[in-house]
């Protein structure tokens, strides 16, 4: 089992100060996933860990929202040898574009970097709506929710975050400098 919390401080994934997320809400913690996609060495090991995970399943495609997302799943998919397609932003929601051929009975496996809220990993999970495909796993990188729910996430590292909103953050309140970080605009 790789010790994914010492390599993400080392490489500088993990940051500690006042951010501001894409969901709009005040954090002490950042994980600067491309930290981890500059290095592919560790995208490699990253993808060995799921494709370990998952290794008694298969699976026809790997799917990930864009922009991290698109890495990992091809990383994934290079790995296990199935294909890779990626969920992209279209208005409010996400939908599959570039043509893929997934066909009735495809079996899914849904990738992520940072799991955060869930919103687009969720969103990533209805672009297979009417497809007939089936979600049979789902794996992130970092679940830094602080509460999980039901659905069986496989993450590499969980790592629960306090957010919080902008009226009720006490950084806000000791008058820390907010520093925005990532926010995907694909
Ligand atoms: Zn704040």
């Amino acid at each position: 089992m790789d010790d994914w919390l010492t390599i993400f401080e080392e490489i500088g994934v993990i940051l500690k100060g006042h951010f501001l997320l894409t969901s709009g809400l005040h954090s002490d913690t950042y994980f600067e996933k491309f930290r981890l996609f500059e290095k592919p060495k560790y995208v490699e090991m990253a993808g060995k860990c799921v494709k370990e995970h998952f290794k008694d399943m298969s699976f026809d495609w790997v799917c990930g929202p864009t922009l991290g997302g698109v890495i990992f799943a091809y990383e994934v998919a290079r790995q296990m040898g199935i294909n890779s397609c990626y969920a992209e932003r279209e208005d409010n929601k996400r939908v599959l574009r570039r043509g893929y051929d997934i066909k009735k009975g495809d079996k899914i496996l849904i990738i992520d970097d940072v799991l955060t809220t869930g919103k687009s990993l969720n969103e990533t999970i209805n672009v297979f709506e009417g497809t007939g495909a089936v979600i049979k796993g789902i794996a992130v990188i970092v679940d830094r929710r602080e509460k999980q729910d039901s659905q069986r996430i496989f993450s590499l590292l969980r790592f629960p975050v306090k957010n919080y909103t902008p009226e009720h953050c006490p950084l806000c309140k000791a008058g820390i400098p907010l520093t925005k970080r990532g926010g995907s605009k694909g």
